[in-house]
C-alpha cells in the first residue's frame, strides 16, 4: 500500500484484536480524545459488519452495586446510572475484535 502511516482507525483495530479495551484505554494508547475514540469505534463496527473474517465484540457495562448488565444498550458509551438501584458506579463497556474461523477451500 502507498500509505506508510496507519490511520488511527487501523491502529485501533490492531489494538483491539484478540483483547478487550475500554474507550479511555484506547484514548490513552492512541493519544486521541475519548470522544474521537467513540467516533472511530462506530466506523470500526460498520466496517467489521461487512468483514467475514473478523467480528466486533461488545462487552456491556454493568452496575457494580447490583450487577445489573446493560445488555440491550446499543450505544457505545458508558451509561450514567443504573435503572434498578440508581447507582452511578457503572463499569465502562469494553470492546474487542475476534478473528472468525474461515472454512478452508477444498
Ligand atoms: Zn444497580
Amino acid at each position: 500500500m502507498l500509505s506508510p502511516e496507519r490511520t488511527p482507525r487501523q491502529r485501533m483495530m490492531d489494538l483491539l484484536t484478540g483483547t478487550r479495551l475500554a474507550t479511555h484505554q484506547l484514548a490513552q494508547m492512541l493519544g486521541i480524545p475519548e470522544r474521537q475514540v467513540e467516533d472511530h469505534l462506530e466506523h470500526v463496527v460498520k466496517s467489521l459488519a461487512r468483514d467475514k473474517t473478523r467480528r466486533f465484540i461488545l462487552e456491556p457495562s454493568h452496575c457494580q452495586d447490583c450487577n445489573f448488565v446493560f445488555r440491550d444498550r446499543r450505544r457505545l458509551t458508558r451509561p450514567s446510572r443504573c435503572p434498578l438501584c440508581r447507582s452511578e458506579d457503572i463499569t465502562a463497556p469494553r470492546y474487542g475484535i475476534e478473528e472468525t474461523e474461515q472454512p478452508k477451500p477444498r
